[in-house]
C-alpha cells in the first residue's frame, strides 16, 4: 500500500488546508508511488512561519550546547535507519544503492558536525584601546529561515542547511524538492524523535511556484537559503533582496576538467567518468567538459569511450549497477534535447546519445551516458548546464588555451586539473574562477566539513558546510564592556 505523509508544523504531522496531495514516482520504475505528499498552498506556508515564530525565542535562549544534543540524537536515529532511508532515496531519486547510502552517511556526518559547532560557536574577543574596557563579539540567531532544496542530494543538502540553521539559535521552514521530498522528511523524522521542540523545525512540501511567494514574503522570514537552478535562484533573488532579506544561493554549473599532456591517461579517464556519469550526472558539480591538451586528446577519447560503454545502467536497487535513471521524463527530455543541439552545431557523438528502451528500461528514464568530441567554445554544449550523463570533450592548443576555454563560461562552481606539473598545477589554481578546486580528482566528491560553494553565476551569499556555514545563520553583534570600581 502507498504511504501518504503529512506536512510538518508546529511538531505535529498535519494535512494541507489545500486538501490535495501528489505523488513521488521512482524514475527507474514508473508503476511504483514511492508516496504521496501534500501539495500545500501558501496557508500551510503562513502556519508554519506561525509556529516557526513562535518557537524561536525560546530555542534560541537554549544554551547552544543542548541544541547540538539534538542534533547529536537525530544522527544517532538516523544512522539506525541508514538502509532503509537510503533505499527511499534510490526509490524517490533513482541514484544507486550505494551513492544514496553515501549520501545518508553523509548527512548524518553534517548533523553531527554542527551538533559538535553547539558546543564552539566561535566569535572574537578583541582588546580594547581603552583601559579597563572589554571587547568581543556575540554570534545571534537570525530569527526564522527559510530552506529551499533540490531533488539531486535529497537528504545531504537539506542536511547542511538544516544544521548550522538550528545549532545557531534559529528555527526553520522546510520546502524539499517536490521529485524527492521523503529523503528530507526522514530527517525531519529523525529530529521529532529526538525531542526537538515543536516549531523549532517545520516541513511543508508542495510545488515551489504554488508556496514558493508565501515564503518569501512572509514578515517572519529573515533569510533564505536555496540550493537549486539558476532561473528559480535569481528570481527568489530579486524578492529577497527587495526585502533586505539575508539570501544564499548555490545554483548551476558547466564544470571543466583540464586534462594536460604529461596526464596519465587511464587515470585522467577513469576520474572523468567517475565525475561526468556517476549519479547520472546530476550532481552539481559534475563535470561536464573535459579540456584536453591535443597531444593526448585522441588516446584520452579511445579510454573515455571504452570505460563508458563497459558502465551498466539500470535501476539503482540493482547490485552491480552504475547508473540509475534520469529523474523524470523532463531531465531526462533535456538530456536528450542537448545531445541532439550540440550534434546539429557540430560536435560528434562518440559514444551514448540515446533513451534506452526494451524490458524493464521501458518503465523508467533512463539515458546512455553520452561522450560528445570536437566541441568548441561557442557550442551551447559548451556553454550551458545539461544536468545529465553528457560530457562535453574540447581540444586545447596549450595551457594557456586550456585556462581560456575553462573561464570562458558564466558558471564557476567546480574544477578540475590532472596534471603532476606541479607549476602549471599551481597556476590553474590560482586562476580558474571556480569555487571548488580539485587537483588529480573529479570534480564532484567533496566533503562535509570543508567549505562549499561556488563564483560568478553559481553562486551568491556566504559559503555553506564547514566553518563557514554558521556565518550566513548568525549575526554579530559587537560589545565594549566597561568595568568600573
Ligand atoms: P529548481 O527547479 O530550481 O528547484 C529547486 C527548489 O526550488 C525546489 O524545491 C523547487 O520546488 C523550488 N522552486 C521552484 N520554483 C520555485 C519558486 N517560484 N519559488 C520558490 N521555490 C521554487 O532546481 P532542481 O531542478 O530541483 O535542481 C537542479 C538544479 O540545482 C541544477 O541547476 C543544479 O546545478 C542545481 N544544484 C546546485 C547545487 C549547488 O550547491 N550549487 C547543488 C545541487 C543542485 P519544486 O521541486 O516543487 O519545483
Amino acid at each position: 500500500m502507498t504511504s501518504h505523509y503529512l506536512n510538518f508544523v508546529g511538531g505535529q504531522w498535519v494535512p494541507s488546508h489545500t486538501k490535495r496531495t501528489f505523488p513521488d514516482i521512482n524514475p527507474a520504475n514508473t508503476d511504483e508511488v514511492v508516496g504521496v505528499f501534500q501539495a500545500s498552498g501558501p496557508d500551510d506556508i503562513t502556519a508554519a512561519f506561525a509556529a516557526a515564530a513562535c518557537a524561536q525565542p525560546a530555542w534560541a535562549a537554549l544554551p547552544a550546547p543542548r541544541r547540538g544534543e539534538y542534533l547529536f540524537k537525530a544522527a544517532e536515529i538516523l544512522e539506525s535507519q541508514l538502509t532503509s532511508a537510503a533505499t527511499d532515496m534510490t526509490r524517490e531519486e533513482g541514484k544507486t544503492l550505494p551513492e544514496a547510502t553515501g549520501e545518508v552517511k553523509r548527512a548524518i556526518n553534517i548533523l553531527r558536525y554542527f551538533g559538535g559547532e553547539g558546543s564552539r560557536l566561535f566569535s572574537y574577543q578583541i582588546p580594547s584601546e581603552r583601559e579597563n574596557v572589554f571587547c568581543f563579539t556575540l554570534r545571534k540567531p537570525l530569527g526564522v529561515v527559510g530552506l529551499i532544496t533540490p531533488w539531486n542530494f535529497p537528504s545531504a543538502i537539506p542536511a547542511w542547511k538544516l544544521a548550522p540553521a538550528l545549532v545557531a539559535g534559529n528555527t526553520v521552514v522546510l520546502k524539499p524538492a517536490s521529485l524527492a521530498p521523503l529523503s528530507a522528511l526522514r530527517i525531519v523524522e529523525a529530529l521529532e524523535r529526538a525531542g526537538i521542540p515543536a516549531g523549532v523545525i517545520n516541513y511543508v512540501t508542495g510545488s515551489g511556484g504554488a508556496v514558493g511567494d508565501a515564503m518569501l514574503e512572509n514578515t517572519s522570514l529573515k533569510a533564505i537559503s536555496f540550493t537549486g537552478s539558476c532561473e528559480v535562484g535569481n528570481r527568489l533573488y530579486d524578492k529577497a533582496t527587495r526585502r533586505r532579506l539575508r539570501v544564499q544561493l548555490e545554483m548551476g554549473g558547466k564544470n571543466p576538467t583540464v586534462v594536460l599532456a604529461d596526464a596519465n591517461l587511464d587515470f585522467a579517464a577513469a576520474t572523468l567518468v567517475n565525475a561526468a556519469f556517476f549519479s547520472t550526472g546530476q550532481k552539481c558539480t559534475a563535470c561536464s567538459r573535459a579540456i584536453v591538451e591535443r597531444a593526448v586528446y585522441e588516446p584520452l577519447v579511445e579510454r573515455l569511450v571504452a570505460r563508458t560503454r563497459a558502465l551498466k545502467i539500470g535501476n539503482g536497487l540493482e547490485a552491480g549497477i552504475d547508473i540509475g535513471p534520469a529523474v523524470d521524463e523532463s531531465q531526462l527530455n533535456t538530456d536528450l534535447e542537448y545531445i541532439a543541439i550540440a550534434q546539429r552545431e557540430g560536435a560528434k557523438l562518440l559514444c551514448g546519445g540515446r533513451r534506452l528502451t526494451g524490458g524493464a528500461y521501458d518503465k523508467g528514464f533512463f539515458v546512455e551516458p553520452t561522450l560528445l568530441g570536437g566541441v568548441t567554445p561557442d557550442m551551447r554544449i559548451a556553454q550551458e548546464e545539461v544536468f545529465g550523463p553528457v560530457l562535453a570533450l574540447m581540444v586545447a592548443e596549450d595551457f594557456e588555451d586550456a585556462m581560456r576555454q575553462a573561464n570562458g563560461v558564466r558558471f564557476g562552481l567546480s574544477a578540475a586539473i590532472i596534471s603532476n606539473d606541479i607549476s602549471r598545477v599551481h597556476q590553474f589554481v590560482n586562476r580558474i574562477e571556480a569555487g571548488l578546486i580539485t587537483v588529480n580528482l573529479p570534480t564532484a566528491g567533496v566533503e562535509y566539513q570543508l567549505p562549499f560553494g561556488g563564483t560568478k553565476e553559481s553562486s551568491f551569499g556566504m559559503r555553506e558546510q564547514g566553518p563557514l556555514a554558521l556565518d550566513f545563520y548568525t549575526e554579530s553583534r559587537t560589545v565594549y564592556l566597561k568595568h568600573t570600581v
